[in-house]
Parts: C-alpha cells; structure tokens; sequence
C-alpha cells in the first residue's frame, strides 16, 4: 500500500528513511543551503516534492521548530511536519524560513515552470450559454460550501503518508490542460480524469476525514471532500453516490464513493482534485510523494 518505488533521486531517495543528523546534513548540503544552517542540521530534516509548479511539498523539522513560507505561518505538527504548496502558473521566488530559538535557515524556493497542454480552437464561437439565474445561484452557493471545508486547518497528518490512485481507471484528462477558443483561454483543468463505468467504486488516496458529502451540486454533481490535514483536501467529482458521510474517519484505500456523471458531466469518470486551501495541485505529483513513516 506504501508506495516507496522509484520516485526521487539522488539525494532524496537517500534520505526519505534516514533521519539521522548524517543524512540530513548530505539533504541540506544537495539544496544548497548556506553555511549557517549546516550548524544546525535539526532545522530542516527533510523535505519532499518537486519544487515546481502544481507541487505538494512536505517537510519534516524539529518539533517545536517554527516554519514560516515569506510572511505565512506554516501549521507544524508536534511530529515537526508541515506542508505547502505551488498554483499552476506560480513563478514566485518564496523564502522558506525555519526558526529554533535564535537560529534560523532561510532557503529561496522557486517553483520550476512547467509546459501545459495546450488546444488552440479557432473559426468556432464558443458556446453561448444562458444560465438561469437559479441555477447561477446556487453554483455560487456549491462554491462557496467547498471553499469553505477547503479552507479548514485540520490537525492530522495524513497528508505525510503518501498518497495513492483513487481508481484503476485509465487516465483521460490531466492537470493544467486546457483549450483557447478563438484566443480566448477557458478555464484550465485542474484534476485527474479517470475513466470508470458508473458505480465503480472510488477509493481514499489518503487517510482523513469527510468534510462534505452532497449528492447533487450544480456544476460537480455528487461531490465528495477528503481533509487529510494542514490544509490538504481531496474533492472528487460528479459521483454516483457516496459509501461514507461527513464526519467519518477514512482510512488509505477504503472504498468511500462511487463513479458517476452527475452535474455537468459528459459520460462516467472520476475527477480528483487535490487543494492546499484554496491553491489547486497537480495530483499526479501528489502520487509521487513518499510514506514520511518518521514517528509512532
Ligand atoms: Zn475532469
């Protein structure tokens, strides 16, 4: 269930396992850090992701250590975890800055840009639609409801424990794809499509907690919100039915929902997004993450 097979290299691979102040020395030294830090090898023992746009990244320090990305308070956990993460378009040069007593590591962190999938669609007028003011209404409404469990600060950690598929589907859309219609840029896409017959059952890619179940909103149709802590939440989308209900603990790999096409949905699949609050993520980064199985 662990999925600890060939995904980082180098310095990383080494380290994912090894905590010890050797390893972490040879982590710090790999990116870079200045002099200083190399002092104190307890202020970053670990830190995984791909430092690019769409990433999850999560880091492991000395509990009580506090973490700051720029000027924002990063949640740590009293195992010394804390996460974060980079939007689709992000460029920005962030200082990560970790803090025991009256030392300090600084480190610049600038997400890597990524090319997208992109179809120019010209010669056609897009679609006009003429939404009812009802139906406009309460799409507002489903969004507001979703960012609202999306922006809750849960205490558990099951974000550190890596992550996996949701469904065995085949994979028909990926993250950041997106069409321009006459020039025009549509909204990008922001999940995993998974093809799926109806009723196929979808399964946790992390443990958490349900935070929203509602079988019929406008646009996602059933739509299902996983917590796996510190700001890190699974949605699925158009969902035939739900196999849990809010307030349930889930475990990685439970069966907790089903495929469906509900809301505006052109056939059958599963949509999986991934959130750091209201940050979107690529998910098929968030698969790559290793198992941080550095307590208990
Ligand atoms: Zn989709």
């Amino acid at each position: 269930m662990s999925k600890t097979r060939n995904l980082f290299q180098g310095m990383e691979k080494l380290c994912r396992n090894l905590i010890p102040n050797k390893y972490a020395l040879l982590l710090v030294s790999a990116f870079g850090f200045n002099q200083l830090s190399l002092a104190n090898p307890d202020l970053l023992i670990d830190l995984q992701g791909e430092i690019t746009q769409g990433s999850l990244m999560v880091g492991k320090t000395q509990p009580g250590n506090s973490v700051h990305l720029d000027d924002r308070a990063l949640k740590v956990s009293r195992h010394g975890l804390f996460t974060f993460g980079f939007s689709r378009d992000d460029e920005h040069n962030y200082q990560l800055k970790i803090t025991s007593g009256n030392e300090e590591l600084v480190k610049s962190l600038q997400p890597s840009k990524r090319e997208y999938n992109i179809q120019r669609v010209n010669g056609i007028a897009k679609k006009i639609m003429n939404p009812d003011p009802k139906d406009i209404e309460r799409a507002r409404q489903d969004s507001k409801q979703i960012g609202q469990v999306r922006n809750q600060e849960a205490d558990n950690i099951d974000f550190a424990h890596g992550f996996i598929a949701p469904s065995k589907g085949r994979v028909t859309g990926v993250y950041g794809s997106q069409r321009v219609y006459n020039g025009k840029p549509g909204n990008p896409h922001y999940g995993i499509d998974y093809a799926g017959k109806t009723g196929t059952l979808v399964q946790a890619p992390a443990a958490g907690v349900v935070t929203l179940w509602v079988p019929d909103m406008f646009y996602s149709g059933g739509t299902l919100v996983i917590d796996h802590g510190h700001g890190v939440t699974s949605t699925f989308l158009h969902l035939s039915g739900s196999l849990v209900k809010e307030g349930d603990n889930v475990l990685q790999g439970q069966n907790v929902a089903k495929i469906g096409s509900t809301g505006r949905s052109t056939g059958p699949h599963l949509d999986w997004r991934v959130n750091w609050f209201k940050v979107r993520l690529d998910p098929a980064l968030v698969l790559k993450l290793p198992n941080m199985q550095t307590f208990k």
